[in-house]
């Protein structure tokens, strides 16, 4: 990990965030500034690179099927889609170079494709974002739970 990245604090647990979803492997933790309300961002807890050029393919895998439980689990929480996003490069709109996807729900009533626009969908309150942190916790939770035989 380095000790100048944000993403590698946050990982560490050293600079605090709103944790939905953690494994030895990677951490998902709701944006600072959503696009929509439920924006989560999934990282590495093992190994730092910038982008997925220089990620090596294990890290990515883990990435990816962390995204896709993160998914999963806003699907089962009842969000009406889901859209994955993962910057690389300045030129490409990367603003925290340490590889992360973008897992970002979609309300019900919003079709369409996703507009990019960092911070568009402020929490109202430290309350209203708890909210949507715990009902994206219990969306993975039911999403992974054992289908009753
Ligand atoms: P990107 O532009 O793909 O590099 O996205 C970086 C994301 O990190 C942006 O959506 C930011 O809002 C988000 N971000 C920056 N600092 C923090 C933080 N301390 N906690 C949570 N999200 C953050």
């Amino acid at each position: 990990m380095n000790n100048d990245c944000l993403f590698c604090a946050i990982a560490a647990g050293t600079i605090p965030s709103v944790k939905v979803y953690e494994t030895d492997a990677v951490l998902a933790f709701l944006d600072i500034s959503p696009v929509e309300k439920g924006h989560t961002l999934v990282i590495s807890k093992r190994a730092h690179s910038e982008t997925i050029l220089d990620t090596p393919p294990d890290i990515a895998s883990e990435l990816l099927a962390a995204a896709k439980t993160v998914a999963a689990g806003m699907m089962a929480a009842g969000f009406g889609g889901v859209n994955l996003v993962q910057n690389n490069f300045k030129d490409g709109g990367q603003a925290v170079p340490h590889i992360h996807f973008h897992v970002i729900p979609r309300a019900k009533d919003r079709h369409g494709p996703l507009v990019w626009a960092s911070g568009s969908n402020p929490y109202a309150d430290d309350a209203e974002r708890n909210v949507y942190a715990e009902r994206i916790r219990a969306g993975i939770e039911a999403a992974q739970a054992p289908l009753p035989s």
